[in-house]
Formats: structure tokens, sequence, C-alpha cells
């Protein structure tokens, strides 16, 4: 197994090797001389942007409660553990590249999550989004059935992630294995939906396509993701 150390690390992230002043680089400090090496940041919880009961009756206030507090704050700390955990290591190994992506890329994706639902959402989007949708999926009717097609399609857990893909400069759909598996690289989610049974099995029990239809037709906050594509074209 290829083993990348500590000083391989440094270097990817740009820094030159050896040069253990007390500097900041992104957040992370390294002491003068030491072996440790310390982050300065530690990842936090965000509180849910809207009360648990918000979405109710379209999504439960019990799913959103041990959703948010429960499994999405077990990333968050998962996260934390991993870096510390490299942060100490004298070599990284593949145990702590797979944690770093899981619960990484689960923060990361529940984070978008919470921000694109909306009480009275759903309805066709307009703006940069619809004109982008129109044109990448040829119309929202189009994208709208793909979308829920890929959420059909997961096997096991995973996310609906629509994307936008800089180097076509185009949205592209994606149906993301876990929370880290089958992405495209580069691109970035501007509307993502959970797909792991715990985002909606204690209210729709086995039927993932009602949960499906409930969130592309009720929930689907599209002034989010316009925000989000407005900032990345
Ligand atoms: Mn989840």
């Amino acid at each position: 197994m290829h083993m990348i150390t500590r000083r391989d690390m440094i270097k990817t992230i740009g820094l030159v090797a050896g040069a253990f002043t007390m500097s900041d680089f992104g957040g992370m400090a390294f002491a003068q001389g030491s072996a440790s090496l310390q982050s300065t940041k530690e990842y936090s919880l965000p509180p849910l942007p809207y009360d648990y009961g918000a979405l109710e009756p379209h999504l439960s206030e019990q799913i959103l409660r041990l959703h948010h507090d429960k499994h999405h704050a077990a990333y968050v700390n998962g996260l934390n553990a991993t870096l510390k955990k490299m942060a100490e290591a004298s070599e990284i190994d593949q145990g702590m590249v797979k944690t770093l992506a899981f619960h990484g890329s689960g923060h990361a994706l529940h984070t978008l999550y919470w921000e694109n639902m909306a009480k009275n959402g759903g309805g066709e989007p307009n703006g940069m989004s619809g004109d982008m949708i129109g044109r990448d999926f040829g119309g929202y009717s189009r994208f709208k059935s793909l979308f829920v097609s890929t959420g059909k399609a997961i096997q096991g857990n995973g996310w609906v992630v629509l994307a936008f893909e800089p180097l076509g400069k185009r949205l592209v759909l994606l149906g993301v294995q876990r929370h880290e598996d089958s992405i495209f690289a580069g691109s970035v989610p501007v509307l993502v939906m959970d797909m792991w049974e715990h985002a909606y099995y204690l209210q729709f029990h086995n039927d993932k396509a009602k949960y499906i239809d409930v969130f592309i037709n009720n929930l689907v906050h599209w002034p989010a993701v316009e925000t989000r594509l407005r900032a990345l074209c």
C-alpha cells in the first residue's frame, strides 16, 4: 500500500516542507519545530435554517430532528475526529483517506440539503436555473423525470445531486453512492436530495418513490439553487 507521509501531504497543500515557522494557511497553524500539526478550526454543526417542524406535513418534525441532530452531527464529529487523527499521524493510511471523504462529503451535502428545502417549495425554476435546466436537460419536465429516475436508481444509500460543472460550464445530474462515490470532480452541487433511508423511512417507510415525489413537488427551494448558480457563473 502506498503510504502518504505528512511531509507529502504538506507539499500537496502547497507549503514548503520543513518551513515549520508559526504560520497560518487556511486555518491550519504549524508550530515552530513541533512534530504536531494542529488545526486551528473545528467544523461545527450549523443550526437548521428553520424550525424542526417547518417542513410539515411534507417532511416530519421527527425526521428533521433525528436527521439533523444525530445523523448530520455524526458526520461533523467524524470529520473533526479524522482530521485530528491525520494531524497527529506520522503516516496517512487508506482508512483515514476514505473516512475523510465520507464524513467531509456527508457534512457538505447535509448543509446544502437543509438550505435547498422550504415549506412551500416545488414548482418550476425561474431565472438562470430555469434557463440552464432548459438548455442542459431539454426543459423542466424532462429534468424532473431524470431527477426522479436518478433517485430511484440509487442502490442503498446515496444522493441525487444537480451540480454545476465548470469545464463544460453546464449542469450535470449525479447519482452519488454513500456521500462520496460517483462524484464528478470539480463540479459544485447546487441542488441535493438525500436518498439515505434515514431521510425518509420514519414517514414514508419503504415508499422511496413517494418521498422523491414530495421532495421535487413540495420541498425544493429553487431560490437557493438560483443563488448558488449565480455565485458560480
Ligand atoms: Mn442524511
